[in-house]
């Protein structure tokens, strides 16, 4: 039986891309059935309404989704802000589909490590961050502004049965690494964090086959930049995950590159998830051809690894990218002396040719 993907490329370079990430899926030899499906500025423009109620059913209805990226500066402008691609495209799918465990890795590629601004003296870097998507204070009640404008409240709340289920994924994604999770926190102030603190200890306590430390936020930001290769996998809430996992992806040097994966309770045993690199829709060079792929093609290695448990596959893949980049073709955003400019679909097209 195929494993069945809905495709959303949505705007701008979202379909380049994923054009792309489809085209190595294909030759990593894992059958996929795929089926398009409209999100964004795309769907505004076709139905009335970024997030049609047929997407919603696709995707239910699939093993996995894969999505390029929507948005642009057509839609900027919508009125009501709710029907903006951002907000009630992709934000209001996330939430459909439960997806309240985000993925990021960050990892220093080799042909890639002098564009790190941390390339001199330091390990290389080879981390997820996992960081909790639907609670905390982004989600907390009461949050409010007084009637004479002076003061603001945001609230941030976090219950056991939230904190244990982005735990367990944490600890199944450091089971494929190297075992070892860094829980961040700031228990010295919140009692969010204490609570925090005791249901990753108690879960640790229940799977010592996992090692377990505690760090407080303001630390692993120092930390990040002393040291990034001390870290396997970084367990955190939405406020700081969101944080740190921009200041980890930074430290490689390269946006295109970097793909992510959005994941909720398991189907059938297998993670579901929506797969997508962190990048936008960059309206400054779609249609061109100059887009980078990588960061999809990457998304779509996520994809084989937590929603269809194909970790072979996943490896050929990210292999494949590492060896069309050791080679020295280059999309524009990474170009450089000394090495060849080559187009989306020819770097897609360079990265099946490496696949073994
Ligand atoms: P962006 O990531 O689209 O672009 C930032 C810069 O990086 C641009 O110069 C762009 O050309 C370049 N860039 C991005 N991805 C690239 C790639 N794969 N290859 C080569 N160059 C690449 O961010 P932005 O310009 O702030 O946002 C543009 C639109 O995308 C906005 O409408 C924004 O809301 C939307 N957006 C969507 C998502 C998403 O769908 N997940 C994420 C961020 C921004």
């Amino acid at each position: 039986m195929p494993y069945k993907v809905a495709v959303l490329p949505g705007d701008g370079i979202g379909p380049e891309v994923i054009d792309e990430a489809v085209k190595v899926v294909r030759a990593s030899g894992i059958d996929i059935e795929c089926e398009d499906g409209l999100l964004g500025g795309v769907a505004y423009d076709e139905t009335g309404t970024p997030l049609p109620p047929e997407t919603i059913r696709l995707c239910e209805s699939s093993d996995a989704v894969l999505l390029g990226a929507v948005g642009g500066p057509k839609w900027d402008r919508v009125e009501p802000v709710a029907m903006r691609p951002e907000i009630g495209g992709l934000l209001a799918l996330r939430r459909e589909l439960n997806l309240y465990a985000n993925i990021r890795p960050a990892k220093t590629l080799r042909p890639l490590l002098h564009a790190s601004p941390l390339r001199e003296g330091r390990n290389l870097m080879d981390l997820v961050v996992v960081r909790e998507l639907t609670g905390g204070i982004y989600f907390g009640e009461p949050r409010s502004r007084s009637a004479d404008g002076q003061k603001a409240i945001d609230t941030c709340v976090y219950t056991r049965a939230e904190i244990e289920r982005i735990t367990r994924q944490a600890f199944q994604i450091a089971r494929g690494r190297r075992r070892q999770v860094t829980s961040v926190d700031k228990a010295n102030v919140l009692e969010t964090s204490r609570l925090w603190r005791e249901v990753v200890d108690e879960f640790a306590s229940q799977n010592p086959d996992v090692s377990v430390q505690h760090m407080l936020v303001d630390n692993c930001a120092m930390q990040l930049v002393r040291d990034p290769g001390q870290f396997d996998v970084i367990l955190t809430e939405n406020m700081f995950g969101d944080i740190l996992s921009d200041e980890a992806s930074m430290i490689t040097g390269s946006l295109g590159l970097l793909p992510s994966a959005s994941l909720s309770d398991d189907r059938n045993g297998k993670a579901y998830g929506l797969f997508e690199p962190i990048h936008g829709s960059a309206p400054d060079i779609a249609g061109q051809g100059r887009a980078n792929p990588l960061a999809a093609i990457l998304s779509a290695a996520m994809m084989l690894r937590f929603s269809f448990a194909e970790p072979e596959a996943a490896d050929r893949v990210e292999a494949a990218v590492e060896a069309a980049l050791g080679e020295g073709l280059r999309t524009a955003d990474i170009f450089e002396a000394n090495t060849k400019l080559v187009s989306t679909s020819e770097m897609g097209d360079a990265v099946v040719a490496k696949m073994v």
